[in-house]
């Protein structure tokens, strides 16, 4: 191991014997995403198919836009854009399961 502040080799040291940093943890498991997560496919084809009504939305928990999308259905934008977000979320890269994350924040899957 190696000391992240001056990259001294320390070892199994609990402490860098030049600097005196601390070691760095033992590597963190990699982060799975805890969130909610939405099939990838699913998602794409219910929001090219029926984006316009806004069901790719409820879909990934998403009601308030999903009540929108339902309210101005009739102006055709809900389903423009759920054409675009169901291209969008083809293209995503899924977790290996083909499940894709639903980001707090992220107004696309
Ligand atoms: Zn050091």
């Amino acid at each position: 191991m190696y000391c992240k502040k001056c990259g001294t080799d320390i070892g199994d040291a609990k402490f860098c014997p030049s600097c005196g940093e601390k070691a760095p943890a033992e590597v963190a498991p990699k982060q799975e995403f805890s969130g909610k997560t939405v099939n990838k496919i699913a998602y794409g084809i219910i929001a090219i198919l029926i984006g316009g009504l806004g069901i790719h939305r409820f879909y990934a928990g998403r009601w308030l836009s999903g009540i929108m999308y339902l309210l101005f259905c009739w102006t055709c934008i809900p389903s423009l854009l759920g054409l675009i977000e169901g291209i969008i979320a083809l293209t995503r890269p899924d977790d290996g399961y083909g499940n894709i994350p639903v980001r707090d924040g992220e107004y696309f899957v």
